[in-house]
């Protein structure tokens, strides 16, 4: 049996002219595909608005890294067994001239689709390793890949280049990766996790818990890390199944030797309780929302300790300065995470 899909276009409404009418069509289609098999749809204007809307997203985003528009801003990852930051993730940012700061969720996409992402992760790995370079030895840095760029031939020569560019150590670089890449070319993809690997370069399982979170996959690569999704820690006081998915994905990574890093904590509850199930580090706008370079060093000084309602800054000295959560001002950038899929 064969089936279709159909967009409709109405003549004079949606256009005098067969060219208009087939475009209008064209786009009704779209939407009639994006429903599901065996649909149709009408033209309506706001198909039209929104495909406006994306064309000139699209023609920024292509002008924007040889404009120099992109820059990285970090967030720390904080060791509850050393009390200490021990690593800090990249999360890129776009300054649109007029658009402001742009989420990493509404241009990552885009760039995969339109094939800008393996340019983008370069300068992003060649980037962040240069800034890394500079930071105490005991600091890592954690870098996000999409699954479009192990599509590129060149990702690990690519890694190897960032790598003996900044001199950074290969054991201080961890990729993030999410289970997506383990969904498409499997083989292909695992074969490069395995080239990563072996440079002495840590791999991580970013935002885990969502999607389809099959165990297999944390069997299938020995993975150095686990991210617990921000969404089931946001509900970790009052959620009874958010905290036993907690504690499940806390014992998983204990008998598999795995560190597992709770992300989006912001408050000190969620820190104490955290804490209390023995979970190994953690990442959020409780430590540090991301900042921009210039002001990790003094973000590589928080500490805090059981009790304590707020991070602390401390100095080489040793003196505490704290608390300092008053001082961290919105970063401009509003997170999306619901919003992120493929994001990564
Ligand atoms: P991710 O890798 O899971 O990064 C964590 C996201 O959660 C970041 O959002 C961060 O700002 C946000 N976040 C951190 N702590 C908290 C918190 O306490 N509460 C809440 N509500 N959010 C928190 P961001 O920077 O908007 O990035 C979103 C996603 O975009 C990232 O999720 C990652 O998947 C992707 N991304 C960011 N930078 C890059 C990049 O350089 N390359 C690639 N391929 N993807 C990137
Ligand atoms: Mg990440
Ligand atoms: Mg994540």
């Amino acid at each position: 049996m064969i089936g279709g899909s159909v967009g409709v276009a109405v003549s004079p409404n949606d256009g005098a002219d067969c060219d208009e009418l087939l475009k209008k069509a064209d786009m009704a289609l779209y939407r009639a595909k994006a429903d599901g098999k065996g649909a149709f749809h009408f033209f309506e204007q706001a198909m039209d608005e929104a495909l406006q809307a994306r064309r000139a997203l699209e023609l920024d985003l292509r002008l924007a890294l040889a404009e120099g528009q992109f820059e990285l801003h970090y967030q720390p990852l904080y060791s509850l067994g050393a009390d200490k930051v021990m690593g800090c993730e990249a999360l890129l940012r776009w300054r649109h001239p007029a658009r402001g700061m742009v989420s990493p969720a509404d241009f990552i996409p885009l760039a995969e689709e339109i094939g800008l992402i393996n340019a983008l992760g370069e300068w992003v790995l060649r980037e962040a390793c240069r800034e890394a370079a500079g930071w105490p030895s005991h600091v890592r840095l954690a870098v996000n890949l999409s699954p479009a760029q192990f599509r590129d031939r060149h990702l690990v020569t690519t890694v190897v280049s960032a790598l003996a560019a900044s001199s950074l150590a290969a054991q201080r670089l961890e990729l993030e990766i999410t289970e997506s890449v383990l969904l498409q070319d499997t083989a292909g993809n695992m074969s490069i996790l395995h080239d990563l690997k072996a440079l002495g370069v840590r791999i991580s399982m970013d935002d885990f818990g969502t999607g389809y979170s099959s165990l297999s996959y944390l069997r299938s690569f020995p993975f150095d890390k686990i991210k617990i999704d921000q969404t089931f820690v946001r509900d970790i006081l009052d959620d009874a199944d958010a905290l036993a998915i907690i504690k499940a994905v806390l014992d998983l990574g204990a008998s598999l030797g795995i560190t597992t890093t709770a992300e989006g904590v912001e408050s000190a509850e969620q820190l104490d309780e955290l804490r209390r199930q023995g979970c190994g580090e953690i990442q959020g706008y409780f430590i540090s929302r991301p900042k921009p370079a210039a002001e990790i060093a003094a973000m590589l000084g928080v500490v805090v300790r059981s009790g304590d309602k707020a991070p602390v800054f401390t100095f080489s000295h040793g003196g505490k300065e704290g608390p300092a959560a008053q001082r961290w001002e919105d970063e401009g950038v509003l997170n999306q995470p619901a919003s992120r899929q493929g994001a990564q």
